[in-house]
């Protein structure tokens, strides 16, 4: 069976609508979706019009921090009118924006001048980020490339990776579960962390109520898979599973095999 739990529309850094990500997931043949944008929810705005085969579950990636390392938490099937994710939504919008102003402002010592305006008065769809930023010193020549940029200045650690404002890691747990959603560790080898630092996370994750993680993140070695669900049975987290996809290329394709995920309990079970 095939399950996407973990992909973006152009509400934050993808570049295909709901439908379209709907209409590919049905395609594909995915069972169970969830459309999974950066500290947003607009997309479910426009899904309870789509008429499809697939199971919708409402879904969240929220930005946080945890020992000032910036990481994220997938929130699944939630209450999409809770007060209290509502909220936490409008502080992460707001500060998403500041911290857009802040990045601006440090990348006009490499050259690019009004980025946040620049950015502002060309987006149709969606928050600002790191993506939007990374095109333009592109689009600009000031790097070469998008991973340029990234690797340069805006990646984890580099002058423009500023997260201080986000929610804190307990109160984004919190909020998912309030909503009456479950919370998901996204992708943990992705923050660099070392082993003992990553079982503190996940130590951390679990005792402030965090569920899941995933045990799958877009096209990964069987190694980590392998890795990751030993971190999931020690724990005693659920797994998940997810694409990542933003746009498509050889790297990203909607939907990812269950039979990754053996002996743990999986998330989609206790969504249905
Ligand atoms: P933000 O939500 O503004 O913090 O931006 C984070 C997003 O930037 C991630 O979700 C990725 O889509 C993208 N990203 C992060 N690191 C890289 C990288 N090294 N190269 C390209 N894209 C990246
Ligand atoms: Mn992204
Ligand atoms: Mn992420
Ligand atoms: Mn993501």
């Amino acid at each position: 069976m095939l399950v996407d739990l973990h992909c973006h529309s152009h509400y934050s850094d993808g570049v295909l609508s709901p439908q379209e990500l709907v209409q590919q997931a049905e395609f594909n043949g995915i069972k169970i979706f969830s459309i999974t944008d950066h500290d947003n929810i607009d997309a479910y705005g426009e899904l309870n019009k789509i008429n499809t085969t697939v199971t919708i579950i409402p879904g969240i990636e929220f930005s946080t921090t945890w020992n000032k390392i910036g990481v994220h938490i997938v929130g699944l099937n939630f209450q999409v009118n809770s007060s209290n994710l509502l909220s936490a939504i409008a502080s992460q919008k707001k500060s998403r924006c500041l911290r857009a102003q802040l990045i601006s402002e440090k990348l006009t010592r490499f050259g690019l001048i009004d980025g946040y305006e620049k950015i502002m008065s060309k987006k149709r769809f969606g928050q600002i980020g790191r993506p939007d930023f990374a095109e333009i010193l592109v689009e600009e020549g000031i790097f070469k490339s998008r991973e340029h940029a990234f690797k340069k200045v805006l990646g984890s650690g580099k002058v423009c990776d500023i997260k201080s404002h986000w929610l804190p890691f307990e109160e984004v747990i919190n909020v998912i579960n309030l909503s009456g959603g479950i919370a998901v560790l996204a992708h943990p080898l992705y923050y660099g962390l070392t082993n003992s630092n990553l079982k503190r996370l996940l130590k951390d994750f679990k005792n402030f109520g965090g569920q899941g993680m995933e045990i799958l993140n877009g096209f990964q070695t069987p190694d980590k898979s392998a890795y990751l669900l030993k971190l999931c049975q020690d724990y005693s987290l659920l797994g998940s599973i997810g694409s990542d996809f933003h746009f498509p290329s050889k790297w990203s394709r909607l939907g990812c095999n269950t039979k990754v995920i053996q002996h743990v309990g999986v998330v989609w079970d206790s969504l249905l």
